[in-house]
């Protein structure tokens, strides 16, 4: 740990969670924040490029890494471990392997960036009329709360009513009456009075313009982490109720509002019955748009005879907002055909000159990301 150039220095395998706790126990924040934790290595999320709860603020992995150590195709060991900030000294190799997937190296170590602890941490929980109302909120958080908005999520109600449903204990506050809720996080730098003030001020306006019918903050850290809970709980509630396609997508978020209300539709044409999960990281555009197969019937059959169609109406809508098909989960071996359609042939183009030049003989992570 370098305190003073506010870096730490890991080796790939450290777990995530480990690392988070030594920053805390110097004084320290790495904020990387994801449900998995306690078990992900720091070497997975740079090579996957992790998102995560935080992106709003701090970034995603790639925002957060300053160099990294690599072992390239041919056996040779590349330290860029340097820590620094500024560095223009030609092609930025480090950005290069983060999200590579492991497919043009393998990331042995890295500096990463810490950030100081903010002096209080409050959330709230704000139940809103529509997709459009929670984009009004964003930008209204965005003024209201500046460099201490680090958390905001968007979750619809059937989402939560499937949490609510299968997880009775955690008591899934307003979303009866609303078509969504949000999920809002305040780091403030000085003290939980002055972030309290600033969320009651924000909430009112809200409320005054009506793109908030209600809300609540959290008393304490209790209730702070119940409500995060319920957000974590939406994935496992989801698999109670049964099979499901999944979709992790982006969209600017002045265009989500649109796109949700178009591709809802399409979707429910297509496919009468279908169930819509969507929720997700608004705050930097990221949506985990889920498609459930209707109540009544053969789950199974149904992602057998209609998983394809359901992803190219996604898709093809993502692609008409000029979204992306893969926001924070990676393309892997599952997304390879996909990201041929939808990549631009220059992109495509570029991606396999560099993997040509760096592996030529496609030793590492074969099969993924690209067809070479
Ligand atoms: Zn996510």
């Amino acid at each position: 740990m370098d305190t003073a150039n506010l870096t730490l220095t890991v080796e790939a395998g450290c777990i995530l969670q480990n690392l988070q706790d030594a920053a805390d126990k110097a004084g320290f924040l790495f904020p990387l924040s994801l449900a998995a934790e306690g078990s992900c290595t720091i070497g997975g999320n740079l090579a996957t490029n992790a998102g995560g709860t935080q992106v709003v603020r701090y970034g995603n992995a790639r925002d957060l890494c300053l160099g990294l150590e690599v072992v390239t195709a041919q056996g040779e060991v590349w330290n860029g471990l340097s820590g620094l900030r500024k560095d223009n000294t030609g092609y930025d190799l480090r950005d290069l392997f983060i999200g590579s997937e492991g497919t043009l190296g393998i990331i042995t170590a890295a500096t990463l960036k810490l950030y100081p602890q903010p002096a209080a941490q409050l959330t709230a929980w704000a139940a809103v009329p529509s997709m459009q109302h929670a984009v009004t909120l964003l930008g209204l958080a965005h003024q209201h709360l500046g460099a201490g908005l680090t958390g905001f999520e968007v979750m619809g109600q059937f989402a939560l009513s499937l949490v609510a449903k299968n997880f009775k204990q955690l008591r899934v506050p307003l979303y009866e009456d609303a078509a969504f809720c949000v999920l809002l996080e305040n780091s403030d730098t000085e003290s939980e009075s002055h972030a309290r003030e600033q969320f009651e001020r924000l909430l009112e306006t809200a409320l005054e313009q009506g793109c908030v019918t209600d809300a609540v903050v959290a008393e304490n850290i209790a209730q702070a982490h119940q409500l995060w809970h319920i957000r974590e709980s939406i994935p496992l509630a989801q698999a109670e109720e049964g099979l499901n396609i999944k979709h992790d997508i982006s969209i600017a978020v002045s265009r989500i509002p649109e796109f949700v209300e178009a591709t809802d539709a399409i979707l429910l044409q297509a496919l009468p019955g279908v169930r819509l999960v969507n929720f997700g990281h608004l705050g930097d555009g990221n949506l985990h748009y889920n498609v459930q197969a209707p109540a009544d019937g053969d789950a199974a059959a149904f992602l057998r005879d209609h998983e394809e169609e359901v992803n190219v109406l996604v898709y093809d809508s993502v692609a008409s907002f000029g979204g992306s098909i893969s926001a924070e989960h990676g393309v892997g071996s599952l997304k390879l055909d996909k990201l041929e359609q939808h990549k631009s042939p220059v992109a495509l183009g570029m991606m396999r000159a560099i993997k040509q030049a760096l592996d030529p003989q496609n030793l590492m992570n074969p099969g993924r990301v690209l067809r070479v």
